[in-house]
């Protein structure tokens, strides 16, 4: 009986469900996924797989916190719903308690995914030009094989082609530059002169653009979907002196990077950065709950508290801030702080990639890259040319892993060719055993 149960789910999934990016594959049909806990996920047919994506670099805390669900519990019988043109008490809390995590001083602004985040953030940073008598000042720069998110704006900002050829026209004045990546970087420079260059090319792009029409420039600390490309230092210092000094904001999505999964609370603490604006979502609630947030610096609020005619922002959504969403996003991070999830998450990546050392002289094997307990395998044809790995072969490792019980990623951007980069995220509570098991 369970498994004609089992077989019909199956079937109703094929037959209703349409599943987000996966083209439709008759001899692959989607997992079904039936239980987690911990890192672990169970399918329908009852196989464990560790989970060392984090479901889509969510899940920080891991599969089932009772405390995360009580919260959420506890906060519906309360008080389920009240919309953010009024408040409660989750969504004041909360409101402090990023404050004290970003160290700093920001206005929130809630809302429901990181595509969501990163919209408000282009529209307060209009809006606040245009306050400002700058009201030329529209456009945005981002990276090249960066991820933002999936709606118009969101994707805009995108750097990936393929992910936005068929959707075009998407919002105009967004512009692109390269990112760094060290490993492809011409032969000759060393890592800190490349990085310099790449910023020195954002600069002239903003000069070629006229300055005067640059809004803000949007930058994860470092490139996670796009392949793990991790900028040096002074890549991210010098962005951030162009930014000042050609009066841009400085926009940091830290929607992967943040909640320790970098082995900082938020990304761009490894840089001594001070962003205008901060975008968070996924590990902000472990994905229990939809929830995102944009942190924006209380001078820029501070124009719209002064402005006479122009005050309003004029955005809402229903969903942003819910309360029961803020109250597992607070328990949540009282999670990562007890557990001390985020020096766990520097440890357990120091070990991972300590122990993968030996997989650099593989063959396939271009470059391994990590920061906190988020890795990339870059894997080539040849280690000289580096040329990327074949599709079929990338896909044949991730399908071999999964066989073994393992889940993990592959990203890049296929337009580029750089579909080749194995991605490994997995929750940052995962125990020893389970990283021996990665291993
Ligand atoms: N920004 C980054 C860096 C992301 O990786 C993602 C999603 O993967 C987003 C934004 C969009 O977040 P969401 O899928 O919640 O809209």
């Amino acid at each position: 009986v369970e498994d004609k149960k089992k077989k019909l789910l199956v079937e109703k999934d094929r037959q209703n469900v349409w599943h987000h990016v996966s083209p439709y594959n008759k001899d692959n049909p989607a997992m079904v996924v039936t239980e987690a806990k911990g890192s672990w996920i169970t399918d329908h047919n009852g196989n464990r797989l560790l989970d060392g994506m984090s479901g889509l670099w969510c899940v920080n805390v891991g599969y089932g916190r009772e405390e995360l669900a009580l919260a959420a519990y506890e906060q519906m019988k309360q008080m389920a719903y009240a919309p953010m043109i009024q408040s409660h008490a989750p969504a004041i809390e909360l409101a402090e308690k990023i404050n004290e995590l970003l160290d700093d001083d920001y206005m929130i602004f809630y809302s429901n995914s990181g595509s969501d985040a990163n919209e408000v953030a282009f529209k307060i940073a209009r809006q606040y030009h245009q306050q400002n008598g700058e009201s030329l000042r529209y456009k945005f720069i981002s990276r090249y094989r960066a991820y933002h998110g999936s709606s118009m704006g969101a994707l805009s900002a995108t750097g990936q082609a393929l992910r936005k050829y068929k959707y075009e026209p998407l919002s105009s004045g967004f512009l692109h530059v390269a990112p760094p990546d060290n490993y492809r970087r011409p032969a000759g420079q060393s890592v800190k002169e490349y990085n310099l260059r790449r910023a020195e090319e954002l600069e002239e792009k903003i000069i070629w653009e006229q300055k005067e029409t640059i809004a803000g420039i949007i930058m994860e600390p470092l490139i996670t979907g796009g392949g793990v490309l991790i900028p040096h230092p002074v890549y991210v210092k010098k962005v951030q002196e162009i930014c000042k000094r050609h009066g841009v904001l400085l926009i940091i999505d830290e929607v992967i990077c943040g909640f320790g999964r970098t082995g900082k609370m938020f990304g761009h603490m490894h840089y001594d950065s001070r962003p205008d604006i901060v975008t968070m979502a996924k590990g902000l609630t472990s994905a229990y709950l939809p929830l995102s947030i944009t942190a924006v610096r209380k001078d820029i609020y501070e124009t719209f508290k002064n402005s006479e005619e122009n005050s309003h922002f004029r955005h809402v959504n229903t969903f942003g801030g819910n309360p029961a969403a803020c109250a597992v996003a607070l328990k949540n991070i009282e999670i990562i702080e007890q557990e001390n999830l985020v020096s766990r998450a520097a440890i357990l990546g120091d070990r991972l990639e300590k122990e993968l050392e030996e997989l650099k002289d593989h063959p396939y094997v271009g470059d391994i890259r990590s920061q906190g307990f988020l890795m990339g395998i870059e894997l080539v044809e040849d280690k000289i040319t580096k040329e990327p790995a074949l599709a079929q072969r990338v896909s044949k490792i991730i399908g071999e892993c999964k066989v073994n019980g393992l889940i993990i990623g592959k990203n890049g951007d296929t337009v580029a060719g750089y579909n080749n980069i194995l991605t490994i995220c997995p929750p940052l509570s995962s125990t020893d055993e389970d990283l021996d098991f990665i291993i």
